[in-house]
């Protein structure tokens, strides 16, 4: 049977142990993805205070170390705030990276153009990622595009037909 996609945003102790007894319950059913705009696995927040005081470390308060993630297959993004969630379209989008050049926001979308040419052929990727996803995007029906956020970070941005009221910069009609 094919998962169901489940993402928790905020990796904080209420949503965690739901996540924690819906593995338990049902193993099978999600594939989990939990966004955390902290840097640490689930703590116990109740002990804050005595890390804050200096008197206890944030590891000695981990409720769920990396290992229980990885052990129940839930990818973690942490340091990863939400900025956008879009529930009717099931989209979820996190950046807080850099953010691309005005000119390259369309060029990154032809195949075999990658901006980090630093990284090596084997960690990079081929350049062709951007160009698949636009062209299955535009197969569905929907147009995919990218912009620089205001505050920072870079907002991919797919777009149906019935939601007709943002218009992509540079992609007439
Ligand atoms: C000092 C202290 C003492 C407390 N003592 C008690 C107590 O004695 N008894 C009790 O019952 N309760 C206590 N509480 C309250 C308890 O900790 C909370 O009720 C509980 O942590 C709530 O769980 P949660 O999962 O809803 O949110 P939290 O545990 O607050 O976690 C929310 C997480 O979501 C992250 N987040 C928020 N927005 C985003 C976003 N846009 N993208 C990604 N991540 C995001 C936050 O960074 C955070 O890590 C205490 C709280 C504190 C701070």
């Amino acid at each position: 049977m094919k998962k169901m996609k489940l993402v928790m945003v905020g990796n904080g102790m209420a949503g965690v142990r739901t996540i924690e007894e819906l593995v338990k319950i049902a193993p099978d059913l999600y594939d989990i993805s939990v966004f955390g705009a902290e840097p640490h696995p689930n703590y116990n927040r109740i002990l804050l205070s005595p890390v804050l005081a200096g008197e206890q470390t944030v590891n000695d308060i981990i409720l769920n170390p990396l290992s229980w993630y990885a052990e129940h297959h839930i990818r973690l993004y942490l340091n990863r705030k939400v900025v956008q969630i879009d529930r009717q379209r099931r989209v979820v989008v996190a950046d807080d990276g850099p953010g691309l050049a005005e000119d390259q926001l369309e060029a990154v979308f032809d195949p075999f153009v990658r901006v980090e040419t630093s990284r090596s052929r084997e960690t990079g990727g081929a350049g062709l990622g951007l160009t698949i996803a636009r062209a299955l995007a535009e197969k569905d029906g929907a147009r995919l595009w990218l912009r620089n956020r205001v505050e920072g970070g870079l907002e991919a941005v797919v777009q149906w037909p019935a939601s007709a009221q943002v218009t992509p910069p540079g992609r007439a009609g």
